[in-house]
């Protein structure tokens, strides 16, 4: 699966040069260097629930191209719904995008669906939250023959009706889908986004202790329970190294080296601090301070504890001593010191700073 996976890169990749050649030449977009806040409308995956995909940016941030996880299996083909509801405010064929779907949400906002197998609503047409409008597919030689769906969000900045799409000089912005935020930069990879359709979000780790006072330095023939929750994160992040029973052997090996890969690490296959801190932190990004709690806390107590190598307590509520723990971090990593968990820390976290 694993050879899969980076073959599929290599395809994605080339994919997005030839969208990148549609547009060269364009500087960056003024979204590239300024942080947005929310937008008013709750925007979703635009997927079917239970679904998982994986989101890149490449070189066209903040537009996101996406694929199915694991292997892009089923990419082509699948249902399209709409991200929030709106009007179709286009839907045609384009020489270069192929079939194009946008959608207008309200307040500025817009999101646009490039290189559709098809369309199934028509402009004029008002859509609910959810509702199908096309499937995914590969028209357009923009995308080089590779099925995936490109997806902008668009905010009307001169306020003419529309929000242009396409180039980097465009009108988008960087999507955020059940209130976090993508597309913040090039090179950046989502790994099993899925739509929140309520309930609990798919997990390896269910049953899985994850939460230790340390996470001491695991290595091939290692074993015991920090082993197996590393497992379970692995397979999260999309490097399945097989069943979760606790034993470091060459499929936990191979899959931490290619965990390694894709966050940017020295690729050894030892899981030590820095491994460990990308690890327990990957996932999504919300902002976090005083008074936050639920998983998302956890999973930054974790990967603090990894971090700076003492424990912080583990309970999902960000009191005084997580406060402290995400300042003596920032500080340490000299990031700037607020005590507050947003994009920067997060992507030193899941960087394995
Ligand atoms: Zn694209």
């Amino acid at each position: 699966m694993k050879r899969l996976l980076r073959l599929g890169k290599l395809f994605v990749a080339v994919a997005a040069s030839a969208v990148l050649a549609f547009q060269a030449g364009a500087p960056a977009s003024a979204d590239d260097v300024r942080a947005r806040s929310a937008p008013p409308v709750d925007f979703q995956l635009p997927f079917t629930c239970g679904q998982q995909w994986r989101l890149d940016t490449w070189a066209h941030a903040p537009a996101l191209d996406m694929v199915r996880e694991p292997d892009q299996v089923g990419t082509e083909g699948a249902v399209l719904v709409a991200a929030a509801d709106g009007v179709v405010n286009m839907s045609f064929s384009h020489a270069n995008a192929g079939n194009v779907i946008q959608i207008n949400h309200g307040n500025g906002y817009f999101t646009t669906h490039l290189h559709l197998q098809s369309r199934s609503v028509a402009v004029g047409t008002a859509v609910k939250q959810g509702q199908t409008i096309g499937r995914v597919g590969k028209t357009g030689p923009t995308s080089n023959g590779h099925p995936h769906l490109h997806f902008e969000l668009g905010y009307d900045a001169n306020g003419n009706g529309e929000a242009s799409w396409g180039t980097s000089t465009s009108e988008r912005v960087r999507p955020w889908f059940d209130g976090v935020e993508y597309g913040q930069s090039n090179g950046r990879t989502w790994r099993n986004v899925a739509r929140d359709c309520g309930g609990t979000p798919p997990t390896s780790c269910s049953g899985v202790n994850l939460d230790f006072s340390a996470y001491a330095t695991i290595r091939s023939g290692s074993s015991g329970d920090l082993v197996r929750a590393a497992q379970c994160r692995l397979k999260d992040s999309g490097n399945d190294p097989g069943a979760p029973d606790g034993a470091f052997g060459p499929n936990v090996q191979s899959a931490t080296r290619a965990f390694q890969t894709d966050v940017g690490l020295s690729v050894d296959g030892v899981i030590g601090a820095k491994t460990w801190t990308a690890l327990l932190s990957y996932g999504s990004t919300p902002t976090l301070q005083s008074g936050s709690s639920g998983a998302d806390v956890s999973r930054l107590q974790r990967a603090l504890t990894a971090a700076l190598g003492s424990t912080v307590g583990i309970d999902g509520s960000f009191g005084p001593e997580t406060g402290q723990a995400v300042r003596t971090y920032q500080s340490s990593r000299a990031l700037g010191v607020d005590g507050i968990v947003g994009p920067a820390t997060w992507g030193a976290l899941q960087d394995g700073r």
